[in-house]
């Protein structure tokens, strides 16, 4: 269903969007056969044409035909903040350095009406991630490790990311004293979980740390059992990636202390029948001993990253360091 919703991007502070380019004026997508007929006539045919799309390769050829296309845009603007909360760090040198936790605010809104329900309330995506991070600003606050934490429950995570992106761009603190991020977006308990999957932890020192911290609360970390879906790309945290911070977020995954419990065919189930829909509300199973140990594996992992003499580093040669950080992190 294209353009059932518009298409969203923050503004800058002259208010220019970001993302756009004005030398695009419209665009149109077709199906395979319909793309087919327009490269009719031009010197390449449709599959070579996908191919070098593939290969972002930029080509630009002559089509042999005229099109018209017209297009009607309308523009508004809202606002919608993210909401930041400190606790400071107690090391009068470590605390101008920050641990960022992170978890999106927003879900879809009011929607298609399923089974006489239009209300997307978003109970797994993501309030429970926001309230897994209040209550570890809860526990960091009641023990503040040296450096100091900061805590930002971000907005249109949902429009593609839009509130971290806006807050990686306009850090209300220098970006190169932001020295983690802790995400949290959807993890499920809808059984008893005995697996963690700590995506990020492979690319930076931050894997030794989740490691502690997840068997401290008696977890067994797992590597990702779908690494086809790209997670590690496809929530906030992938904003401070960008900016050649090192990222973590802990999720749960299939495994169960129960061996009777199939829990891929569970999560499998949730993702097509409750993921972005009215039911993914308090009416799903909800595993609360599970979601008490790994609101503390959680809190715990942070309060580490932030504690820790030395501030977390990218591997070596690891792709993301190489590609957002490339500038060595001690002296040349
Ligand atoms: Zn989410």
């Amino acid at each position: 269903m294209t353009g059932r919703k518009p298409g969203m991007a923050w503004v800058d502070l002259s208010g220019a969007a970001d993302g756009y380019f004005p030398e695009i004026q419209a665009s149109v997508m077709l199906s395979p056969e319909a793309g087919a007929a327009l490269l009719e006539g031009a010197p390449i045919g449709f599959e070579e044409a996908r191919d070098v799309a593939e290969a972002s390769v930029t080509a630009s050829v002559p089509l042999g035909i005229e099109a018209t296309l017209s297009i009607k845009t309308e523009h508004g603007q809202l606002s919608s903040p993210n909401v930041i909360g400190i606790v400071r760090g107690t090391d009068a040198e470590l605390a101008d350095e920050y641990v960022v936790f992170t978890a999106h605010l927003d879900h879809v809104g009011r929607g298609v009406e399923v089974d006489g329900d239009d209300i997307y309330n978003g109970m797994y995506d993501n309030a429970l991630g926001a309230a897994i991070m209040i209550e570890n600003a809860r526990a960091i606050a009641a023990s503040p490790p040296r450096r100091s934490v900061m805590f930002i429950a971000l907005t249109a995570e949902e429009r593609g990311l839009l509130g971290s992106d806006y807050f990686a761009h306009y850090p209300t603190v220098p970006t190169e004293s932001i020295v983690a991020n802790v995400n949290m977006d959807m993890p499920l308990f809808l059984f008893p979980v005995a697996d963690l999957v700590a995506f990020g932890a492979e690319h930076s020192s931050l894997n030794a740390v989740v490691e502690a911290a997840a068997t401290a609360e008696g977890f067994v970390l797992v590597p990702d059992p779908v690494p086809e879906e790209h997670l590690f790309r496809r929530s906030d945290q992938y904003s401070f990636v960008r900016k050649g911070i090192p990222a973590i977020y802990l999720d749960t995954s299939f495994g169960s202390t129960d061996p009777a419990i199939d829990g891929k065919a569970i999560v499998t189930e949730h993702l097509q029948k409750h993921y972005h829909q009215p039911s993914d509300d308090l009416s799903r199973p909800l595993h609360w001993d599970s979601v008490i140990r790994f609101t503390r594996a959680n809190a715990r992992m942070g309060w580490d990253i932030a504690n820790n003499d030395a501030r977390p580093t990218w591997n070596d040669g690891d792709f993301f360091g190489e590609m957002f950080a490339p500038t060595p992190q001690e002296g040349l």
